[in-house]
C-alpha cells in the first residue's frame, strides 16, 4: 500500500489553507517585508532533497491543499515503467520521485486536476483518478485488465 506519508519532513502539509483562519493577505504585508522560504543558511538548498529541507512557515510545503480536492490520483506501482511523465507534467510538483524511479502522490499538494493520468502511458495506466474518499486498497483492487490492441 502507498504510504501517504511518502518522503515528507515533520512539516510538510501542517497548515491548512483557509479563508479568513490567521492568514496575511498580500495588502497586509509592507514594502520591504522579507519572508524566508527556508529556516537558516539556505546557501546549498539546490543540493538537498525536498525532504531534507529546513522549510519555514512561509514556504507552501508547509500548507496543506488536500481539502480543496473532490478526486484524486492512485497510483499503482505494479504497472508504472518510471518513465517520469507524470513528474515532468505535473503543475503542482506532487509527484514524488527518486532516483528517477516514480514512489507516489504528495497528497498535502495533489489538488487533482489529472494531468499525471493523462500523461501515463502504460496500459493500462499506473496512476486512475478515484473519489477523494476511495480507500487506496480498494482503488488498487479494481484496477482494469491491460486492453488488447484492437486490429
Ligand atoms: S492530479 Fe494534478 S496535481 Fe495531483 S499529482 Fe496529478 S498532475 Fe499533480
Ligand atoms: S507517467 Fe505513469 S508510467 Fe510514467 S512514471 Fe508516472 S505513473 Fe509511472
Amino acid at each position: 500500500m502507498q504510504d501517504l506519508k511518502l518522503c515528507a519532513q515533520d512539516n510538510r502539509g501542517i497548515h491548512e489553507l483557509e479563508a479568513g483562519k490567521d492568514l496575511f493577505g498580500w495588502h497586509e504585508v509592507t514594502q520591504g517585508s522579507v519572508l524566508p522560504s527556508f529556516e537558516g543558511d539556505a546557501s546549498n538548498i539546490v543540493h538537498l532533497k525536498a525532504e531534507e529541507r529546513n522549510y519555514s512557515d512561509y514556504n507552501s510545503y508547509t500548507a496543506t491543499v488536500a481539502s480543496w480536492r473532490v478526486k484524486k490520483p492512485v497510483f499503482n506501482i505494479d504497472v508504472c515503467i518510471d518513465c517520469q511523465n507524470c513528474w515532468v507534467w505535473c503543475p503542482d510538483s506532487s509527484i514524488i520521485s527518486r532516483d528517477k524511479q516514480m514512489l507516489g502522490i504528495d497528497y498535502d499538494h495533489c489538488k487533482g486536476c489529472e494531468v499525471c493520468v493523462e500523461v501515463c502511458p502504460t496500459n493500462p495506466k499506473s496512476l486512475l483518478m478515484f473519489s477523494e474518499q476511495e480507500e487506496l486498497e480498494t482503488a488498487l483492487s479494481q484496477w482494469p485488465e491491460k486492453k488488447k490492441k484492437e486490429k
